[in-house]
């Protein structure tokens, strides 16, 4: 049962960091990240009161989807848009919406399955080109494109994944930027399509961090069920 230790160890960590900061706790989600892990372990850590879990590849999410409990799942990472048509009626949210093109699939995906996406915008604080995401600084004309065209998607906030830190306080400074960019965006006047309700940031290492600088939804692999197997 050491899943669910490691989530209980989580939650008392995630507390902390919230009480630190003056927050809630409760307003911070932690989402189970399961990629390279099974059936059984995901189940485990739904047993344990995991109630969102996090996939960053589609044909993953898929081989795994029926067999799981009851969750929310979440496409956390690059989706292309040749693979939305298979999991837009399976995830409760897109985290990693980084184009007009993309969204524009997701929309008439969407429309042809009545429903309505959630969906974050992914920002890439990191410069690096081999990294997802959108520049800080075009977020802003993305989303207002976004919800004038699309009307099947609702903009719920942002999403990152700084560069690798092996201390966490140097991730501090992005974290805090990302905060910063989510307030920014939540006072300008988009439609009613936009609520600037999550962001989404914070992992493994560096969670505690993200959840004093603002984060309210942290994505935790390794923590919870110990390293992935890349073989
Ligand atoms: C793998 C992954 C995580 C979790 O990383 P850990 O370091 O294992 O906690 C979070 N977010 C995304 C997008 C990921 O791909």
């Amino acid at each position: 049962m050491t899943i669910s230790r490691n989530i209980e160890q989580i939650n008392k960590q995630k507390t902390q960091a919230a009480i630190k900061a003056g927050r809630n706790p409760d307003d911070v989600t932690l989402m189970a990240v399961t990629k390279l892990h099974n059936v059984e372990e995901i189940n485990e850590a739904v047993k344990a009161g995991i109630a969102d879990i996090g996939e960053n590849k589609v044909q993953e999410l898929l081989s795994k989807h029926d067999d799981v409990l009851s969750v929310n799942w979440h496409l956390i990472g690059h989706l292309q848009t040749n693979k939305v048509k298979s999991i837009i009626d399976k995830v409760v949210m897109i985290h990693s919406v980084d184009s007009l093109r993309l969204a524009k699939e997701i929309n008439k995906r969407s429309k042809q399955k009545d429903l309505v996406m959630d969906v974050l915008v992914q920002i890439n604080y990191a410069k690096e080109s081999t990294k997802f995401g959108i520049e800080a600084d075009e977020a802003q004309e993305l989303i207002r494109e976004i919800s004038e065209k699309y009307e099947n998607i609702r903009i719920k906030g942002i999403m990152c994944i700084p560069p690798y830190e092996d201390n966490p306080e140097d991730s501090r400074k992005y974290f805090k930027k990302a905060k910063e960019d989510f307030e920014n965006l939540k006072k300008k006047n988009f439609n009613d399509r936009v609520s600037m309700e999550y962001l989404s940031m914070g992992m493994s290492n560096d969670f505690e961090v993200a959840i004093e600088e603002g984060s309210n939804i942290v994505r935790v692999g390794t923590s919870i069920f110990g390293n992935r197997d890349y073989r």
